[in-house]
């Protein structure tokens, strides 16, 4: 059967066109309008490694239990640490990170997210300074000129040039890609900055140093002559730049881990969007953050306006605590601060140092993911995941940090559970009864 406009749960870009012609008798599915990535997903609502039934691991044997036995190891391992930690992925639903974020409140646990590891310096530089923003329809119909900046969107979030950035045609930029400069800032030259019109190749690390001349430029002065030896952009090639962005109509500018995971972190993204601020002065122009996982956006919205932190929150206290580098989750596992670990729809193993990873592997450590991964290995507890946006409804943000409802095109393969928010109700369920008893 076809099943038309699909939401995408992979990456920030939430696309929402994609067609699904899903043939659950000999199990096959096809896809359309996603891209490669979108497409290996879909495919793992038939694939035959997809995690279908719990499991434990017992004398360092891993065995296939019931459902019930899974979720009251799970409760056992969180009712008994001193300070678990919950690391709720960004490849689920905001209800299920509400969930979870709960239990973590309950039980006075830190809790963080993807962006701990990823986008967690942009939203520091947002609060430090604010953001310009603008909707993804925005840049699509109004800007004559894109910016990418330590980001190679084509491969990371492979529609956005077609679907929002370069290639559409909006109200204002009829003639698609013609109506539009492309600039990309990037130390190597991938296959963005090769489609761009400009490639401004920095040295790497020297975003802050370049934003700054470009800074100074749009104030009217000249910057320090070293600054060219520093970046490895001529001075002309900077006031270039700035005045083009001067000169269109509306600029979309979109910064990636090339800027946030560089030298100065926060403070690189700070001076972005302050030069961006400045920029409005002349000609209206946006920034906003290519992310690469689905909802990194939604967790961050959802601890903001349920405890007031975007990531790396603590309840030790008994109330919402916030120090990155203190509450974020690599800090905690290498000052082996936790003593237990909950990880949902995240490879945690995977994306963090190798010391903090072994420490997370001696661990107590609960799971819950779609399919085998190093993380789902390592643990302890295994809870079969609901893949988002294919077996179960729920709401994601895109990369512009707008609210997208989804909605299932197939069933939750599993009787105990319709959802992974569900599994945690439950877990959260018993956890309670198990800390009040
Ligand atoms: S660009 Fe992102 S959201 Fe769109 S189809 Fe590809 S992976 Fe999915």
């Amino acid at each position: 059967m076809v099943y038309k406009n699909i939401i995408c749960p992979v990456c920030g870009g939430s696309c929402d066109d994609v067609q699904v012609d899903l043939d659950t008798e000999n199990r096959t599915i096809d896809v359309q309008n996603a891209c490669k990535m979108g497409n290996a997903k879909f495919q793992e609502v038939v694939s035959s490694h997809r995690i279908l039934k719990p499991t434990i691991r017992e004398n360092g044997k891993v065995k296939d239990v019931s459902w019930e036995e899974a979720l009251e190891m799970a409760a056992d391992i969180l009712v008994n640490a001193r300070r678990p930690l919950f690391f709720l992925g960004s490849e689920t639903s905001c209800e299920a990170q509400e969930v979870g974020l709960h239990i973590a409140e309950y039980l006075g646990a830190p809790a963080d997210s993807n962006a701990t590891i990823c986008h967690g310096p942009t939203v520091m530089g947002i609060q430090e300074s604010g953001m310009v923003g603008a909707t993804a329809g925005q840049a699509k119909n109004r800007a004559d000129m894109t910016v990418y900046w330590g980001v190679n969107a084509l491969e990371s979030m492979p529609r956005h040039m077609s679907k929002y950035g370069v290639f559409p045609r909006g109200y204002w930029t009829k003639r698609g890609r013609f109506d539009r400069t492309m600039v990309t800032v990037d130390p190597r030259v991938t296959p963005t900055a090769v489609a761009s019109d400009l490639h401004l190749q920095l040295n790497p690390s020297s975003d802050y140093e370049l934003l700054s001349a470009m800074f100074t430029i749009l104030n009217g002065k000249e910057p320090h002559p070293s600054v060219e030896e520093i970046t490895g952009i001529p001075i002309s090639v900077m006031k270039q730049t700035v005045e083009m962005m001067k000169e269109a109509n509306f600029v979309a500018m979109y910064v990636g881990l090339g800027v946030s995971s560089s030298y100065g972190k926060h403070r690189n993204i700070e001076i972005a969007l302050n030069f961006v601020k400045e920029m409005n002065n002349y000609t209206k122009c946006n920034i906003g953050a290519l992310r690469g996982h689905c909802n990194v956006a939604g967790f961050n919205q959802l601890a903001s306006y349920l405890y007031g932190y975007p990531f790396g929150l603590d309840f030790m206290k008994g109330y919402p605590r916030y120090n990155p580098g203190e509450t974020t989750t690599v800090d905690l596992l290498r000052e082996k601060d936790v003593d237990a670990a909950f990880i949902m729809s995240a490879d945690l193993v995977n994306h963090i140092p190798a010391d903090a990873a072994k420490y997370l592997a001696d661990i107590p450590m609960i799971c819950l993911d779609i399919a085998p991964c190093p993380s789902t290995t390592a643990a302890d507890v295994v809870l079969p995941g609901v893949i988002d946006a294919m077996e179960c409804d729920g709401t994601f943000y895109r990369l512009d940090n707008v609210p997208v409802y989804f909605e299932p095109f197939t069933d939750s393969p599993f009787p105990e559970t319709k959802s992974n928010e569900d599994t945690l109700k439950q877990l959260f369920a018993k956890v309670k009864a198990k800390k009040e008893a």
